[in-house]
């Protein structure tokens, strides 16, 4: 079997590397891959939302299989576009992935289908938006509120507002300034809400669902929990305080009725749904976002303790006979750390040469997963992205894996390289489960 993967993250990479132990897979092509990809798969330069450039790829390659990994070409429409062509794709069609793609969306999925979510109120008018903020601070000068640019923002578009002038601010860049463009068109306000968070992914073929390990991942940029937003500095998985009670009630009030709700709308969700979940101190569960895709660095963890073969889920999924699939689980622990260039998530430099690489390339319970890499003049890896590479640890229990994680660590330099150095401070030493 060929398989295209789209994208050239350590998502892909993890995605690449897992696809490349299938005795199915004969072929891999990543588009467009990046410089450790390149050692499982033929990295092509089409850019990962380039769909017509994608499909007449896929044609005149004779792919059996593509993988989506990013939600950019899944909001757009690429599976529908293979599917017209008769190709087989993984990842929702563009109107289910819209449970990404518009925030407005998916509350009035989660308001519909009583699944559990913070309070809101979605507006199309930054004059409408104001006075409801106006109100809010009014009656509840000290709450803090959460405000959503409704379409895809490339992760920056939410902003959580202590007081009203922070909250007009954000109200004014996102529908004003149309900072996200179109995406800011409307937006949702929303109750804000305290607690850990935790990311479960399912696969699913519509009907059936099959859900994942439990994942906490680390969005500030630096220890404690501090600095801006990133796209994810590191996480780990199980979670701990995802209890099998919690566990079970995810999977049952929020992925489950999720799933349904979209079959009812009329075209199925197939492929990997995300939801971002919050247990609030009061041992609550509520939804805080759904995405589209495998999450980045979720994927990074969880394929490494995924013991099935990607091939038979992913198939599963395409085909729609994901029930007939069983997936098995290693039983051991897994940490990742990202490695991201000095200055992200602002500016930063590119082309930097990256050291000790092959120090790691061996080591048992290591994965080093290659996420903004190239291939400098000399044929000598160099970084080529915010977040760089994400090194993987396995081990018995999470304190194993995370000692794994931090020594690989280690060996890796460039310059003005930075990470965080404690993903994972919420895990308790052992599971639970
Ligand atoms: P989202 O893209 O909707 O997941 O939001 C990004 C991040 O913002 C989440 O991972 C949370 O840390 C935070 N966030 C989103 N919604 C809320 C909320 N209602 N209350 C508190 N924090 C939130």
């Amino acid at each position: 079997m060929k398989v295209l993967v789209v994208g050239g993250g350590g998502r892909e990479h993890a995605l690449v590397w897992k696809l490349a132990q299938s005795p199915q897979v004969s072929r891999i092509y990543a588009a467009p891959g990046n410089a450790g990809i390149a050692k499982n798969a033929e990295c092509v330069p089409i850019a990962s939302d380039d769909i017509e450039a994608l499909l007449a790829f896929a044609v005149n390659n004779g792919i059996d299989l593509t993988v989506v990994g990013p939600e950019v070409p899944l909001i757009a429409g690429i599976v529908d576009r293979f599917e017209q062509q008769g190709l087989r794709i993984f990842g929702p069609a563009r109107e289910p992935a819209l449970m990404e793609g518009s925030k407005a969306y998916a509350k009035d999925i989660m308001q519909r289908y009583n699944i559990p979510t913070a309070s809101y109120a979605s507006f199309t008018s930054a004059d409408a938006a104001n006075h409801y903020l106006h109100t809010h601070f009014a009656n509840n000068p000290t709450t803090p509120i959460v405000i959503k640019a409704d379409g895809e923002a490339a992760g920056k578009g939410v902003f959580i507002c202590p007081s009203e002038s922070e909250a007009t601010a954000a109200i004014h860049t996102v529908m004003v300034d149309k900072a996200f463009g179109a995406s800011g068109d409307s937006v949702v306000i929303e109750e804000f809400l305290v607690g850990r968070e935790a990311s479960l992914m399912a696969f699913t073929d519509g009907t059936s669902l099959i859900p994942m390990i439990p994942v906490q991942d680390h969005k500030r940029a630096y220890d404690g929990d501090l600095g801006p937003n990133t796209g994810g500095m590191g996480c780990y998985a199980p979670v701990s305080f995802l209890t099998p009670a919690l566990y079970a009630q995810a999977v049952d009030q929020i992925l489950r009725p999720a799933v349904e709700a979209i079959r009812d709308t009329g075209i199925p969700y197939k492929g990997v749904l995300y939801a971002g979940v919050i247990v609030t101190p009061e041992g609550q569960l509520k939804t805080l976002e759904f995405n589209c895709r495998f999450g980045d660095p979720e994927t990074q963890v969880v394929l490494p303790l995924l013991e099935t073969d990607l091939v038979d889920i992913l198939l599963g999924v395409t085909d729609a006979h994901l029930d007939e699939v069983v997936v098995t689980w290693k039983t051991q622990s897994a940490v990742c750390v990202t490695l991201a260039s000095g200055g992200y998530p602002g500016p930063y430099p590119k082309g930097i040469p990256i050291h000790g690489l092959d120090q790691v390339a061996h080591l048992s319970d290591v994965v080093v997963f290659h996420a903004g890499t190239s291939n400098g003049p000399e044929g000598e890896v160099v970084t080529n992205g915010g977040r760089v590479i994400t090194v993987t640890g396995l081990g018995e229990d999470f304190s194993q894996a995370r000692a794994r994680a931090y020594a690989a660590v280690k060996n890796i330099s460039f310059e003005g390289m930075q990470y965080r150095t404690d993903i994972g401070h919420q895990a308790e030493p052992a599971r639970t489960e």
